[in-house]
């Protein structure tokens, strides 16, 4: 057997089946390119969902950690430690708003800020004890979660998790109308992806975001943004919203905010709202901790210059024309994306978005299907052009095979 074989036989006997990753056995990465253990190199197309957006072993991020690493690299909550307040000072600024509060995954953060929503609805809105609603979209992602995929619409990620968390009311994504109707009294926020990321990279009609704001706005209903997945660059803006002048209540944030090195998320708003929570009343042994925010801090240095947005804007234009010079052509049926991010559905006639997968493998590119017959395509915001286009090159060859 291959050293990739026998990695892959052995992992498949120990660890369970809740993956089914390509056939490839990554064993070292540096910007956008990934290595295996036979020495193939691959380049990344991926990205780790986005939580790769300033690439591989980017040196930056590797220093910041490495000096981190000396010097201290947990304390709990228990006690200050001396990289926090400027974690918290540095991200709440990125994102214009007041308040940070830090976790680890982002469905750790997603569960954070349905917490606050509901301790708000309670504390500040006067809502009835045990009454709050969530309103969510159709299709969405929020992570894995019981409570999460309580309300996802995927009965991949739902069946045979129940019993479900009441308090949700699923909408579908882009109907400023269903909204309006589901809101009541009781609604004390509305938690949409300004992009859906997992169902295919999917664009909302303009202006429902800002329909969004303005209906919660005037219901006195908070508007949470996921933009673990879009945001910090993605998408050419440091935030999905601003594409269409929005700015949520409350941010979720995680995947990029890590650099790929460690697990960082955070729920990020203003002093009202974050500030219902008293000591005790919420918490992580690992949020916010040395090495996660000395991590962190350098990624939102390198986000304050906007190069890294600028990039994403400049190659995704790029990106977004390539593709869509394929969408119509008999492979490609539908592009949609923004910035470094798309989501391209292949005719079904030419495979699933698995065997393309497959295919794009063995040409040495490597990327994600979703939902049957659709690629998700994000690289890392540092690639270079050239290789973005001979990407595109391998892409071109096996959807014209
Ligand atoms: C990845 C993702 C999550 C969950 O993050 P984890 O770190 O995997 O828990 C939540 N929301 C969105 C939009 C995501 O893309």
């Amino acid at each position: 057997m291959s050293a990739t074989e026998t990695a892959i036989a052995s992992a498949e006997a120990h660890s369970a089946h809740n993956y089914h990753p390509l056939p490839v056995v990554v064993a070292s990465a540096e910007g956008a390119w990934m290595t295996d253990v036979e020495g193939r190199r691959y380049l990344d197309l991926l990205a780790g969902y986005s939580a790769l957006n300033f690439g591989h072993g980017n040196r930056r991020l590797i220093d910041a950690a490495k000096a981190q690493l000396e010097r201290v690299t947990l304390t709990s909550r228990a006690f200050h430690h001396d990289r926090f307040a400027d974690f918290c000072t540095e991200l709440a600024a990125l994102c214009g708003m007041e308040m940070v509060l830090p976790m680890n995954t982002g469905a750790e953060a997603v569960e954070t800020a349905v917490k606050t929503a509901r301790k708000w609805g309670y504390r500040v809105k006067g809502v009835p004890d045990g009454m709050a609603k969530i309103i969510v979209a159709s299709d969405n992602f929020h992570g894995r979660t019981t409570t999460i995929i309580s309300f996802s619409t995927d009965p991949e990620a739902r069946a045979d998790y129940g019993p479900y968390t009441p308090g949700f009311e699923i909408v579908p994504y882009g109907d400023l109308t269903a909204l309006r109707e589901a809101m009541t009294e009781n609604t004390v926020a509305v938690l949409i992806e300004p992009i859906q990321g997992e169902a295919g990279v999917l664009v909302p009609p303009a202006g429902y975001l800002p329909g969004v704001r303005e209906l919660t706005r005037e219901r006195n209903v908070l508007f949470i943004a996921d933009e673990i997945q879009s945001g910090l660059g993605r998408t050419g803006r440091t935030f999905a919203l601003e594409h269409e002048g929005v700015v949520p209540d409350m941010y979720v944030l995680g995947k990029a905010l890590g650099g790929g090195v460690v697990p960082v998320s955070a729920v990020v708003s203003s002093a009202d709202i974050l500030g219902v929570f008293k000591p005790g009343e919420h918490g992580s042994t690992f949020g916010g901790n040395p090495l996660a925010c000395a991590v962190a801090l350098e990624v939102i240095a390198m986000l304050r210059t906007g190069e890294y947005q600028e990039r994403a804007a400049e190659l995704g234009d790029h990106l977004q024309r390539e593709l869509g010079l394929l969408a119509g052509g008999g492979a490609v049926e539908t592009v949609r994306g923004r910035g470094l991010w798309a989501g391209v559905d292949i005719a079904p006639a030419l495979g699933t978005g698995r065997e393309i997968s497959e295919r794009l493998m063995e040409e040495r590119v490597l990327v994600k299907d979703t939902h049957g017959s659709t690629i998700r395509i994000a690289p890392p915001l540092v690639i270079s052009k050239e290789d973005l286009d001979w990407g595109l090159d391998r892409l071109r060859t096996v959807l014209s095979a």
